[in-house]
C-alpha cells in the first residue's frame, strides 16, 4: 500500500520529501531530477542552494512511513 499523503505527520513529510545538504544542512526547495525505480521507490538529484554540492537520496515509501537513504554527493 503506498503511502497515504493526507494521514502523514510534517515530520514524516519532511523526512520523505525534502533533504540536507551533507555539506552545509541547508534544504533545497525542490530535487533537479526524480526518477522512478521500482514500485514505492524513486531517487532524487538535488543541488544545494547554498553551497552547490549536488547529492542524491533515495526513498523507499512504505505503508505508513519511508525509508530514506543518507544524502550522497555525487
Ligand atoms: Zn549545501
Amino acid at each position: 500500500m503506498a503511502l497515504q499523503l493526507a494521514a502523514i505527520t510534517a515530520s514524516t513529510f519532511k523526512r520523505c520529501f525534502l533533504a540536507v545538504c551533507p555539506e552545509c544542512g541547508a534544504s533545497p526547495v525542490a530535487p533537479l531530477a526524480t526518477g522512478f525505480i521500482a514500485r514505492g521507490h524513486i531517487e532524487h538529484v538535488w543541488s544545494c542552494d547554498e553551497c552547490g554540492t549536488a547529492f542524491g537520496t533515495s526513498v523507499e515509501f512504505l505503508s505508513d512511513d519511508c525509508a530514506v537513504s543518507p544524502a550522497l554527493p555525487l
